[in-house]
């Protein structure tokens, strides 16, 4: 299968491409060297072959002219021998001659033919041969009609020596002539094999050159390819080490969308091995399907195959695994390219966003009970307004009759007060959020926290018709920590009690010691708690179902500040029901210590007030800053009030007050700059400085110290706090 390939990025000096040119020169160098050799060798051997037939030719003029010369001489070794002796029998060298010479002369000019000087002496040859023979002839006839006196005088003329000394001379010049071409070609033919040796020579010699440098280069190519493949090899490993370490599931497949590789993440996802995977189509490892449809959704590496764009998966998609399990998936495809920008194959990415799901999920969830929690807010904060707007109607109207001013009074507390715990708890989960819940640790009896619980929710209980049933220990059993949380937390458990169980129910609280624990568990008859919803309950904003008949307050955050108040003094809450319709037990569980050694306890409560004072309440809102201002005046204090910062700045330097209530959110000067101003100024040193605001959190309670406030009190002002706080302050010198 054809795999997506990868190019070396390693340094290489010399790219392949390069060393096959250079190879291919030094190959194309050495098959031409062989031709241009073949050619000369050729050539050369042709001209030593001709310089060689040359010089053959003229040794076979020169031996064609000895022979001419040597039968002449034969021929008139026998005409002397004839003419002397008479012997016929001496004729037989001239008779022999006779039936040469003309094939000889014959042969001779067929030798010369190619040569117009040596040609032009032929005629001369046979001529003087023919002038000779004729001579010669004369002679013998002579000799042997008349005798030898009349051959002899014919002898002594001496024209047959002149003709044959002509006939010798010629015979020579041509052999001169032979002799010179002779030597010329010998020397031509010498040459020629030098040169043939030379070129052979040379051409060996770049031969071995080129053959060399072939070697050298092709050894070097060698070389660089193995390198190539070596750091081939090393870029697979490390792309394969790559994909196997990413943390995501990862895919690779050829050109033709099958299997090449799988990582880890993509093994345990898909449940197929890499091995296993490898040349099957991806549609079959990689199966993917919408979740809600369930139909087979379009692979979008395939897409990427097919456009050669980065494709992303639609939302929704499930992935099919092996052995069937689904798992929600998000992932994105991109074609691979080789270096000339051809697609090699797909690379996969694909992650589990199971977890991611079920955070979106949670968050949706939470979103959902927040948008839940704002409604029933509003809701809760409207109830208590209904009935305080009634109350007041009715005071209006009532004139003097105490009865019904005294039964509104009841209302309005528990109004104002249901008000108040609302937005206490409020504060409250702002501070666990922001984990700022601070505790004024001690060491404190369990028992007392259930009394203190009991105090405040018994009305509610006996209002219900519940009934209360205390199980407290013989001894008492103590726990470090802040009671009022605890008793806070109790009262929680408490009023859920109350709240979910029909009236004439029954809760009880019993107090145990487990080894080094002590539990306080709130049990009740009322309408109990579905196995599902056990962990829930304690989550924020979290309210269980209601039916329309069931109207029962709660934002659902009770019991999220029972577990945050409890896991802040180091200890647990569990909650437990049988169902619902089967009551609710509550178990709250707390570390133990040791009983505090006795020491003496200051006394608590208000300082009753015994002297008049002057007090001056500044508060943008002018029904807070009246009725604040009656009530102190009730208490006996001189008091006046104002609208604003600087109005009460410039009052206080006249009426001179022992006591400032600043509220801090007023228009132009606030409450920190006026508080500020007063501390500035030479009367207002020494003057109780009392914030009242509707914040209260830690970092308002910080600024207002550093403004120079003495007290921070949270809107509506708890009126023991505020009666405390006047009658412990002392009154300004005025003497100054
Ligand atoms: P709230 O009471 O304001 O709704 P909580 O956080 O105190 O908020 O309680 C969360 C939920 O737990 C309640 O809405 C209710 O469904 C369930 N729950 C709490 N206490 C009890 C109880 N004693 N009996 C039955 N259900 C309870």
């Amino acid at each position: 299968m054809n795999r997506p390939e990868l190019q070396p990025t390693g340094d290489l000096n010399v790219p392949i491409h390069t060393l096959d040119k250079r190879l291919l020169v030094t190959i194309g160098s050495v098959a031409v060297l062989i031709v241009v050799n073949g050619a000369l060798d050729v050539w050369n051997t042709r001209r030593v072959y001709d310089t060689m037939a040359l010089v053959s030719h003229s040794n076979e003029v020169i031996t064609s002219l000895e022979q001419v010369l040597s039968t002449m001489k034969d021929a008139e070794t026998g005409q002397r021998g004839f003419l002397i002796t008479g012997e016929s029998h001496y004729l037989e060298p001239f008779d022999a001659a006779v039936g040469l010479l003309e094939g000889e002369i014959e042969q001779l000019q067929r030798l010369t033919a190619d040569n117009p000087s040596q040609r032009a002496h032929i005629p001369v040859l046979r001529r003087l041969v023919a002038e000779k023979m004729s001579e010669l002839r004369r002679t013998i006839d002579l000799r042997k009609k008349e005798g030898f006196q009349a051959a002899q005088v014919v002898v002594l003329t001496d024209e047959g020596k002149q003709t044959m000394d002509a006939l010798r001379d010629e015979n020579l010049a041509m052999r001169a002539e032979e002799r010179r071409l002779l030597s010329e070609r010998t020397s031509g033919s010498e040459h020629s094999r030098a040169i043939a040796l030379a070129t052979t020579l040379v051409s060996a010699v770049v031969g071995l050159v080129l053959v060399g440098a072939f070697v050298r280069l092709f050894r070097r190519d060698i070389g660089i390819r193995a390198q190539s493949a070596r750091i081939l090899h090393e870029q697979k490993e490390i792309f394969r080490t790559t994909l196997a370490s990413i943390g995501d599931g990862v895919i690779t497949t050829d050109p033709d969308g099958r299997v090449w590789f799988l990582n880890g993440v993509a093994e345990s996802l898909t449940g197929w091995t890499s091995k296993e995977a490898e040349g099957i189509p991806l549609e079959n490892v990689f199966h993917i399907v919408n979740e809600q449809t369930r139909r087979p959704v379009d692979n979008p590496a395939l897409r990427a195959l097919r456009e050669g764009v980065v494709v992303g998966l639609a939302n929704h998609t499930v992935l099919v695994a092996k052995d069937g399990k689904e798992r929600p998936i998000d992932d994105s495809a991109a074609p691979i390219r080789d270096a000339q920008g051809n697609l090699t194959g797909v690379v996969l990415v694909f992650r589990d966003v199971t977890q991611r799901r079920e955070t979106e999920r949670s968050l949706h969830d939470a979103d959902r009970r927040k948008d839940e929690f704002l409604a029933v807010l509003s809701h809760e904060l409207r109830n208590p307004l209904a009935p305080l707007r009634n109350a007041l109607e009715i005071l209006h109207r009532a004139d003097d009759d105490q009865r019904a001013v005294t039964k509104v009074r009841g209302i309005m507390e528990r109004q104002v007060q249901q008000m108040v715990r609302l937005i206490d708890d409020l504060l409250d989960i702002s501070r666990i959020t922001h984990n700022v819940l601070e505790l004024r640790r001690d060491a404190i009896e369990v028992a007392s926290i259930v009394t203190g619980a009991m105090e405040s929710s018994g009305p509610l209980l006996a209002e219900r018709g519940q009934q209360v049933t205390l199980n407290l220990p013989s001894t008492p059993i103590y726990v470090d920590g802040d009671k009022s949380r605890l008793t806070q937390a109790l009262c929680n458990l408490l009023g859920n009690s109350a709240k979910y169980s029909e009236p004439g129910g029954h809760v009880t609280v019993t107090v145990l010691q487990c080894d080094r624990t002590v539990e306080l568990r709130v049990t009740d008859t009322g309408i109990g708690i579905p196995a599902e919803m056990l962990d829930r309950v304690f989550e924020m904003f979290e309210r269980g179902e209601r039916s329309p008949k069931q109207r029962v307050d709660g934002l659902g955050i009770g019991l999220t500040l029972v577990r945050r108040i409890v896991e802040l003094h180091g200890g647990s809450v569990e909650a437990r029901s049988e169902g619902p319709g089967r009551g609710s037990e509550f178990v709250l569980r707390l570390p133990v210590v040791a009983p505090p050694s006795l020491e003496a306890k200051s006394p608590r409560g208000a300082a009753a007030q015994s002297v008049k004072r002057r007090i001056l309440v500044a508060d943008d809102n002018p029904d807070s800053a009246t009725s604040l201002a009656m009530m102190l005046r009730i208490m006996g204090n001189e008091v006046r009030s104002v609208t604003d910062g600087e109005n009460a700045l410039r009052e206080a330097a006249t009426f001179r007050p022992d006591i400032v209530l600043l509220d801090i959110g007023m228009p132009r000067v606030d409450g920190y700059a006026t508080a500020r101003r007063v501390r500035e100024s030479p009367w207002g040193r020494d003057v109780t400085l009392i914030a009242v605001t509707g914040w209260g959190q830690d970092d308002y309670k910080r600024r207002s110290q550093e403004a120079g406030f003495d007290h921070h009190l949270v809107k509506p002002v708890d009126i023991p706090t505020l009666v405390g706080i006047v009658g412990q302050s002392s009154p300004v010198s005025r003497t100054a």
